[in-house]
């Protein structure tokens, strides 16, 4: 049970030691939860439940195969101790119970990187500190230090002969650990409430409380010797004796999220394949949709039995924002983590569960779609991983995909079939422009001549998309394509299409011949209408946000050298063909070319040195005052 990546500290340490100083960033989430915590206080309470239980769970779990347990036949169960006149509460169970490492290295850390951060963040935006979110991020216990300023838990680890360990706080810095008088196998979690929170030792008020989660708990609650819980699987029964706020009180209790789902799934599948599940799609997203150390997704229970929390095997990754269970009598009891990891059922009620899941939401994308719109904002982002992940529903997956595009307004978003059903006669390809946001990509010169001759394109703005777009290459037989791509398609459309006009070879000539290496070529462009010149990718080359990822992947990589593409209608690059054919001032050719190679690159953000290109922007500046200056006096 030693938990080394937790410990700061060597066993030698925590023999001889009995006091230590909470880590430094422990102490400013301790400070954060008993000052600026203030919403829904009771939280603790289900916090403090929800560790009994998952404690009574693991000894379940492990009685079923191990006989050599301490105190093997004791009865499973939580109590609860308040004393009115004393303002005393305690908590006990007789659960698996904590060895010493236990008590220094989980409780007293924090679980998952970017915890404090977050709650720091919510501090500074002055955001509401809500009680509910801390047993989101694997520190629930801490909300007991929202009610008392001292904590004392005694405990006793489940291997015969375990002694037993009190765990002291001492407010926001210090705890202690020190052998005590052997008890019984379990935990007692004991404090005295702070004045304003004496309501908390009222019977009625704890029991009110418990009435909505302590059923959901599977073993008895007692509160002062008083039952106050009927155990019930609600998976179980059936949908029509299910009230909504049941099933409310349920996700919560499960999920620690104290929004009511957006919708749930009860599953009762009989035949070949035999379980029962009760699955809910969340109504918002958690703070880190990829982050792993947070996800709880489905619990796997065997006949009501609780087997394993956050069951990797029963749901792929890209739907692990679903919370949940699954119950099947058809795994052994003794199952381990490697029988799942292995178990045909478990894979063939995955299966179930997908289809069902992505069932409900292309319900919802056809007749719900303002629902199916905040879903996919919440999840869409995870969802899309899917496509590179999972063959099997990578159809059904595309389908499900929305993009923003150019003849849509800010926050509207097509699917692929949408954009097909009002593509332009002669339009081959599916087009697309990936950036960072909408606003920037509308701003890409790339763009001028899709826009002109309204041409939908569809903008990727979302980072995923760099990696999933390669993978959905075609749709309905049409080819997704970059309109980056120099190779892109656009004469065969082009309504008003340019004569070549030969005019202008030496001019580009010339530009490649002062840009050398640069550029990868130089060529006259059919796509721009209001700039003079724009970078696009070659046959070799990424899209610049694909390159932006790789460049942030790998930091040696380096760029492809891009295609300049000049718009020889444009008043400047006209200018600069008079003054190259009358070659009378052949550095004003060379610095505007350089200039506006260099403002092409600018605007992608790749401008590798600011200066000289503001040397030569400064001595434009000159030129065209002092001709001016001229202008007036004569
Ligand atoms: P979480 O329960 O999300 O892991 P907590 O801060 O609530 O986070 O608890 C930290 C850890 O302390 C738990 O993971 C568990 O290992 C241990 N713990 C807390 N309460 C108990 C208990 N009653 N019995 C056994 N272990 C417990």
């Amino acid at each position: 049970m030693l938990d080394n990546e937790t410990l700061d500290i060597t066993s030698d340490e925590v023999k001889a030691k009995n006091e230590f100083e909470y880590k430094a960033e422990m102490k400013q989430l301790l400070h954060l939860i008993v000052h600026s915590l203030y919403t829904h206080p009771e939280v603790f309470l289900r916090e403090l439940i929800s560790n009994s239980s998952d404690a009574l769970n693991k000894i379940r779990f492990r009685r079923l195969t191990d006989s050599n347990i301490l105190d093997p036949d004791s009865e499973l169960k939580i109590n609860i101790d308040i004393d009115e006149k004393e303002n005393t509460f305690s908590i006990t169970d007789t659960g698996i119970g904590m060895t010493k490492e236990d008590l220094i290295g989980r409780i007293g850390t924090i679980a998952s990187s970017g915890t404090l951060e977050f709650f720091k963040k919510m501090e500074e935006e002055n955001k509401s500190l809500d009680a509910n979110l801390i047993g989101q991020f694997g520190v629930g216990f801490y909300s007991v230090f929202m009610v008392t300023d001292e904590i004392n838990i005694e405990t006793t680890y489940a291997v015969p002969n375990s002694k037993t360990y009190l765990w002291k706080s001492f407010g926001e810095d210090k705890f202690t650990v020190e052998e005590i008088e052997n008890k019984p196998r379990g935990t007692k979690i004991s404090f005295k409430l702070k004045d304003e929170y004496k309501e908390f030792a009222q019977p009625w008020k704890v029991k009110s409380i418990l009435k909505k989660y302590s059923n959901f708990v599977d073993f008895p609650v007692y509160v002062n010797a008083e039952k106050v819980n009927i155990v019930s699987a609600l998976w179980h029964r059936k949908k029509e004796d299910i009230k909504d706020e049941e099933l409310n009180d349920f996700y919560t209790f499960i999920s620690n999220d104290s929004t009511p789902p957006m919708a749930h799934l009860l599953l009762n599948i009989e035949g070949i394949l035999n379980f029962r599940a009760l699955i809910f799609i969340p109504e918002t997203a958690p703070p880190s949709l990829f982050q792993d150390a947070l996800e709880k997704s489905l619990q796997l229970y065997s006949n009501r039995i609780f087997i394993q929390d956050n069951c990797k095997e029963l749901i792929p990754d890209y739907l692990k924002f679903v919370k949940g269970v699954v119950d099947t009598e058809e795994l052994p009891l003794n199952v381990s983590r490697e029988v799942t990891q292995s178990s045909p059922v478990i894979t063939k009620i995955k299966n179930v569960l997908v289809s069902k899941i992505l069932a409900q939401l292309e319900d919802w994308a056809e007749n719900a779609q303002a629902k199916y719109e905040k879903f996919y904002n919440n999840f869409g982002s995870l969802l899309k991983t899917g496509i590179n992940a999972d063959f099997t529903h990578k159809v059904q997956l595309i389908e499900l995909l929305r993009y923003e595009t150019s003849l849509r307004p800010k926050g509207e978003k097509v699917s692929l079939k949408e954009y097909v059903q009002r593509m332009a006669e002669g339009q081959k390809e599916i087009y697309y422009i990936m950036g960072d946001h909408r606003d920037l990509i509308e701003m890409n010169p790339n763009l001028e001549y899709f826009r002109k001759n309204e041409l939908e394109v569809l903008y990727l703005t979302d980072p995923v998309d760099v990696f999933t777009i390669p993978y959905i290459f075609e749709y309905d037989k049409k080819q997704l394509k970059s309109i980056e791509k120099a190779d892109i398609d656009i004469k065969k459309v082009n309504k008003e299409e340019k004569s070549s006009d030969t005019s202008n070879k030496g001019l580009l000539d010339y530009f490649k011949e002062v840009l050398g290496d640069k550029v990868e070529d130089v060529i006259e462009s059919n796509r721009l209408v209001d700039s003079a010149v724009t970078l696009v990718v070659g046959k070799q080359g990424f899209d610049p946000q694909v390159e932006k990822m790789m460049q942030y992947i790998d930091k040696n990589f380096t760029h492809s050298k891009r295609i300049l593409e000049v718009n020889t209608s444009h008043n400047i690059i006209r200018n600069i063909n008079s003054l190259f054919i009358a070659n009378s001032n052949p550095e004003l050719v060379n610095n505007a070319i350089l200039q506006l190679y260099e403002g092409a690159l600018l605007l992608e953000g790749k401008l590798p040195s600011p200066n000289e290109f503001l040397k030569r922007m400064n001595e434009f500046i000159e030129l065209s005052t002092k001709s001016k200056n001229v202008g007036e006096v004569s």
